[in-house]
């Protein structure tokens, strides 16, 4: 699809259903002489920018609805374009008919995102800063909130643009030398370059690097418990959430496919996911619960490994904890059931840095465990305001970027000429571009702003 930018888009702004009021938005070139021809009231052609008017939308003689309409003029709106805002009330036929009557006048209907789109296209915005618009309007947690409005600051792309003007310089001193390749010349210092692309290299690494937190953060960091049947996984699950929402059993193997909830420790979403046992069981659907709880290790940032401290064995437990190990995903290890014991008994189980004694059933130390859990997941990461990569297609972008600069860094190295080094560098600088998108394609941008809604 190829969008069309010189007309007037019309969509609802504020989502479908009944509410106190509906929000109709229009952008373009016509926006207020399309809303001037369905307004009764006063000549809004006539009024000031940033203002905001009482008046009737009448189809013909039929009056529809009572509505005030704000006034942005163009370029001091969303999208730099002209812009109308009608607030109607609520109702899904008010709604509708009024947007029928707005497209019967000259406007046509928003695709997905386009007011988005438009205001990237007039500069109003670059494009990891329009992406950061869809992230904010669907982040559910305080992290990802503030990750998106980061990203919308612009924070990411100043990053990345100082970098790209740095590369920008080298890329047309070798240009230069191509224009003289006949008298072996070299305009671009060598040892120079390689500092730059050893630096941006480093930035681009932790760049990489925070993806996988920053991706976390905004879908909920994946956190499995997991331990044999009546470990009191469940117990613990409600425990953690505070309600019941598992269905507790005192029948061994009872949770057999997994529960996922989300609980939020500081601001982070964490997704809980609670498994069938672990034990090696003949029984085949709780052999598919173990081998399930495996695979959900696999796809997670943390373990919780619960264990019944009043039954297990040494043997059984570190079994469970050598089987659990997958490198890469920190367990934490909790020895449940502690209200069952006696101190001595505590003292003489395993103990490590990672071991959490609690009681599940009598919410005994489960502050501390989310602490723990928290702590774990995050790494002090969130302490500071590093930039974090929540995006994949920058990820993808980021990483293309490195391949690109390190064949530079070789052809450093190992001699090469400079229509080769010429062509690496260009490639860096379009990946890098891509992301803030100074390089665009139709494609790219369909792929983006497809994935919006409408009006948005
Ligand atoms: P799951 O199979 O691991 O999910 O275990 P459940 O949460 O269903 O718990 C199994 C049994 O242990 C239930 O009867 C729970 O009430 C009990 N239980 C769970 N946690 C505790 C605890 O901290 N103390 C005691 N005394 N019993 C517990």
């Amino acid at each position: 699809m190829i969008y069309q930018t010189n007309d007037t888009i019309v969509a609802l702004a504020t989502p479908n259903g009944i509410g106190a009021i509906g929000v109709i938005r229009l952008s373009g070139p016509e926006a207020v002489t399309i809303a001037q021809k369905i307004f009764k009231g006063k000549d809004l052609t006539r009024q000031a920018s940033h203002t905001i008017h009482f008046g009737r939308i009448a189809d013909g003689d039929v009056i529809l609805d009572e509505v005030l309409v704000s006034l942005f003029f163009a370029p001091h709106s969303y999208t730099k374009e002209n812009v109308v805002e009608l607030s109607c009330h609520g109702s899904a036929f008010i709604i509708e008919s009024v947007i029928k009557l707005l497209i019967k006048n000259g406007a046509r209907a928003a695709q997905p995102g386009e007011f988005t789109l438009r205001a990237f296209l007039n500069g109003q915005l670059d494009l990891s800063q329009a992406e950061a618009v869809a992230d904010l309007i669907a982040s559910n947690s305080k992290a990802s909130q503030q990750a998106a409005m980061q990203q919308l600051r612009g924070g990411f792309s100043n990053q990345l643009n100082a970098l790209r003007e740095q590369l920008v310089n080298f890329a047309s001193l070798i240009e230069l030398e191509l224009d003289f390749s006949e008298e072996d010349v070299e305009f671009a210092n060598r040892d120079q370059l390689k500092q730059l692309i050893l630096t941006i290299l480093g930035v681009l690494s932790r760049l990489i690097e925070s993806f996988e937190l920053g991706n976390a953060i905004k879908q909920g960091i994946n956190t499995v418990i997991a331990g044999r049947p009546n470990a009191g996984k469940s117990t613990l699950l409600n425990a953690l959430l505070n309600e019941e929402r598992a269905i507790v059993s005192h029948i061994a193997g009872t949770t057999r496919d997994t529960i996922e909830e989300v609980l939020n420790i500081n601001g982070v979403n964490f997704r809980l996911i609670d498994t069938a046992g672990i034990r090696e069981a003949t029984d085949t659907i709780e052999a598919i619960g173990v081998q399930k709880t495996m695979e959900k290790i696999s796809q997670s940032a943390l373990l919780i490994y619960v264990f019944d401290a009043s039954e297990i064995s040494i043997a059984d437990l570190n079994t469970d904890l050598e089987s659990l190990k997958k490198p890469g995903v920190p367990m934490l290890v909790v020895a449940n059931k502690i209200d069952l014991l006696d101190p001595e008994q505590i003292a003489a189980l395993p103990n490590t840095e990672s071991t959490l004694f609690i009681s599940a059933k009598q919410k005994e130390r489960i502050e501390e465990l989310k602490h723990k859990i928290y702590h774990t997941a995050i790494k002090g990461q969130l302490a500071g305001n590093e930039i974090m990569v929540t995006n994949i297609r920058h990820l993808e972008a980021l990483q293309k970027t490195e391949e690109a600069l390190s064949r530079v860094l070789n052809g450093i190295d190992n001699p090469i000429t400079s229509d080769f080094l010429a062509i690496d560098i260009k490639q860096a600088l379009h990946y890098l571009g891509e992301i803030t998108g100074s390089v665009t394609t139709d494609d790219l941008l369909e792929n983006i702003f497809s994935k919006f809604c409408i009006g948005k």
